[in-house]
């Protein structure tokens, strides 16, 4: 599944090629793909045909391109996509084969290349939805927090909101209307880069270590940012969650049985609501019980 820095390339992808362009055709090729728009396909289609997609904005794991009408004032839409398990979002020249699994094309008026919804499992999806009038987040990710690469995160509300909380800290970075975006294998990253075992309380956390674990969040979510962001060099939007770039870099997710980068131990996996969970017993000790 597409985690947060690669929906992030794909923002940024998004914004170079597509920002700007006015839609000048659009296909439909499945129609599980716009599922979420109520109104249905051809309702889809009209929204989107001769108006101009301004920008690319992305809130957790969602994008979307609020829309313009044809005089260039803001239409109070947006075209929302989200990736779920398997989508792409491909710039790509019209005259490239199309993929198997092309879900949805969108053909601009200045003939060059075409967008791509590609998505073998079809758990994403687009619809036009509405923003209000300055292109803003659209009324239906308004729960969805902000994560930590937005420039606009709160860092003192976040710390003061987990240590109200009496929950596990990795439960805590799972949760998206307390922190956006951050999934299971970044959540393991941040965690061992802070000392911290998933298991810690929250409400006992100290504001050295939320700052720690917000350091790991930012750092493991940057990294991962920058080697990601290679992948525009073939004009290829790649956000299979399955390539491979985020294995160069792991501490410990994945790496039962393999020596700690930090101290050596052997790094353990538990299980953690129908997952795994990846640690240091050294460096990230078990929380003892807590009295009660
Ligand atoms: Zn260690």
């Amino acid at each position: 599944m597409p985690e947060l820095p690669e929906v992030e390339v794909v923002r940024r992808g998004l914004e170079r090629w597509v920002a700007g362009r006015t839609v000048a055709a659009v296909e439909v090729h499945h129609p599980r793909a716009v599922r979420r728009h109520l109104e249905g396909t051809d309702h889809f289609i009209a929204a989107l045909t001769g108006r101009t997609l301004t920008a690319a904005r992305r809130r957790g794991k969602y994008l979307w391109l609020p829309l313009a009408e044809p005089d260039g004032a803001p239409s109070g839409q947006a075209l929302v996509a989200h990736l779920g398990m398997s989508g792409q979002l491909l710039v790509e020249k019209p005259s490239q084969p199309d993929e198997t699994h092309l879900r949805a094309r969108f053909v601009f008026t200045d003939g060059g290349r075409e967008l791509r919804f590609v998505d073998q499992r079809t758990f994403g999806g687009l619809a036009v939805e509405e923003t209000g009038e300055d292109g803003g987040l659209p009324t239906r990710l308004a729960h969805i927090a902000i994560d930590p690469l937005d420039d606009t995160f709160d860092e003192a509300g976040f710390s003061a909101a987990l240590r109200r909380r009496r929950t596990e800290v990795k439960r805590a970075l799972l949760d998206q209307t307390l922190i956006g975006g951050v999934g299971n294998i970044y959540a393991d990253e941040a965690l061992w880069r802070a000392r911290l075992h998933g298991a810690r309380p929250t409400d006992r956390l100290t504001r050295v270590q939320v700052h720690a674990l917000l350091d790991g969040v930012r750092d493991v979510l940057g990294e991962a940012l920058a080697q990601g962001g290679t992948s525009f060099d073939s004009l290829y939007v790649d956000v299979n969650g399955q390539s491979g770039y985020f294995s160069r870099f792991l501490a410990v997710y994945g790496q039962a049985d393999r020596p700690c980068p930090r101290c050596g131990t052997a790094i353990t996996r538990e299980s953690f609501m129908n997952r795994s969970s990846y640690s240091c017993p050294t460096c990230q000790p078990r929380p003892r019980a807590r009295r009660s």
